[in-house]
């Protein structure tokens, strides 16, 4: 799904809009998988719907750029020169402005004694050589009008960089200094996830394309570059199960709909917006279909919420006040539920009018004022002669 590039693109210098900013007619987008990558966000991307990676690359969506993505599991030339072409271009300064998009973690090189390399993406013309993903970024972040860190790995180094690691690899905002900021005047946006939840990056990417059309201020970004507004809550807070935990109800193993807390879920204290907002089409969200959260969005993944599916020691304090209240405010909740679930006693079928309904004013008639008030009773026809079970009444 690749466009060629046409070098060079055009700068708008009319105002789009009245507010007289001068925005950008036509993106780039470089997308680099061949960091410490396993290719999964690029695939990720491609079940977003809202938009849809297909909405943006044919221009569905009112007051963006054109788009020219060139991702190579999405390009039809399959790699090669051919895909190769625009960055190289761009890395001679001959393709501008380019959103560049790095997915995987970065190795650090200098830990390689003889000249060994850990990555490579297509070779120097040169030398023949290979060209690793620390030579790309060196190249093409400066000139980038905006750099994406995609996913985990590439945010803030993710299971590549776990301890015990040989390559010393790391995420882009280490790599580049936290402090860099691209030709368009912006920070490294991070969008973590093993894999990035697929809207969340097309929401950003999109938020980007405004910002740069002229129609939108930068998106806001957090302490660690993410989107403050997808980043700000808890996967607990839009978990289906926190009723559970709040009543201290938790389960015991993986075929129960309560919490998942003590079979080792972080939701709790994980920023990630999966279970509210569902992995494809609305549907999933890790807790909310069986999984525990392992926190995978977050900087600290994956070491510091290993071993996997054993209880959080903080889970452990933080339910031992939660199953007392729990347990307490569930039983109180069931006796209030028991009286609910019953109707009110003048529903019935009978002469009289029980339910209380006092009327407080009459019409004026013909014949003079208002009579005073007084409770209407229906006359309903008496009942039947009670009958002998199975006749007629
Ligand atoms: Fe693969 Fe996860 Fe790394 Fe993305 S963050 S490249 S999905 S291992
Ligand atoms: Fe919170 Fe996890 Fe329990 Fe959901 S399953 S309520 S996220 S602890
Ligand atoms: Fe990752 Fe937890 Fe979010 Fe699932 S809920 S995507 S495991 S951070």
């Amino acid at each position: 799904m690749s466009i060629q590039p046409r070098i060079p693109p055009r700068i708008s210098q009319a105002p789009r809009r009245a507010g007289h900013r001068r925005g950008i007619d036509e993106m780039h987008i470089l997308w680099i998988s061949e960091g410490m990558s396993c290719d999964g966000d690029t695939i990720a991307v491609t079940a977003a719907d809202q938009p849809s990676i297909e909405d943006l690359l044919m221009g569905l969506i009112p007051g963006l750029p054109t788009v020219n993505l060139h991702n190579k599991v999405l390009s039809p030339t399959m790699g090669g020169e051919d895909f190769l072409a625009p960055f190289r271009a761009a890395a001679a300064g001959e393709l501008e402005p380019f959103i560049l998009v790095i997915e995987g973690s970065i190795p650090n090189q200098n830990i390689i004694e003889n000249g060994g390399y850990w990555t490579s993406f297509g070779n120097d013309p040169d030398t023949g050589q290979p060209l690793t993903v620390n030579w790309w970024i060196d190249q093409l972040a400066p000139k980038a009008w905006a750099v994406i860190a995609v996913g985990t790995c590439a945010t803030y180094g993710g299971i590549h960089a776990m301890a015990g690691n040989p390559t010393g690899c790391m995420g882009l905002g280490d790599y580049l200094g936290w402090d860099f900021e691209s030709a368009g005047a912006l920070p490294i946006v991070n969008i973590p996830g093993c894999p990035v939840q697929p809207e969340n990056f097309m929401e950003t990417l999109t938020w980007l394309l405004h910002h740069a059309a002229g129609n939108a201020p930068p998106p806001p970004l957090d302490g660690m570059l993410r989107p403050q507004w997808i980043f700000n809550k808890t996967v607990h807070d839009g978990c289906d199960r926190a009723a559970f935990f709040e009543q201290g109800d938790f389960a015991t193993d993986y075929n129960s709909s309560k919490c998942q807390v003590k079979l080792g879920c972080w939701g709790p204290v994980v920023n990630c917006n999966v279970p509210r907002r569902g992995w494809m089409g609305g549907i999933g969200g890790c807790p909310n279909v069986g999984g525990i959260c392992i926190g995978c969005t977050m900087p600290g993944f994956p070491d510091s919420f290993m071993p996997f599916m054993d209880e959080p020691s903080e889970g452990n304090l933080s339910t031992l006040p939660v199953k007392e209240y729990g347990d307490f405010m569930h039983r109180m909740r069931r006796i209030t539920g028991m009286a609910l679930n019953l109707e009110p006693e003048w529903r019935h079928n009978g002469p009289e009018l029980t339910s209380g309904y006092e009327p407080r004013w009459d019409p004026p008639t013909a014949r003079g004022p208002a009579a005073p008030a007084r409770v209407r009773v229906r006359a309903y026809p008496p009942p039947p002669e009670a009958s002998p079970k199975g006749t007629a009444p």
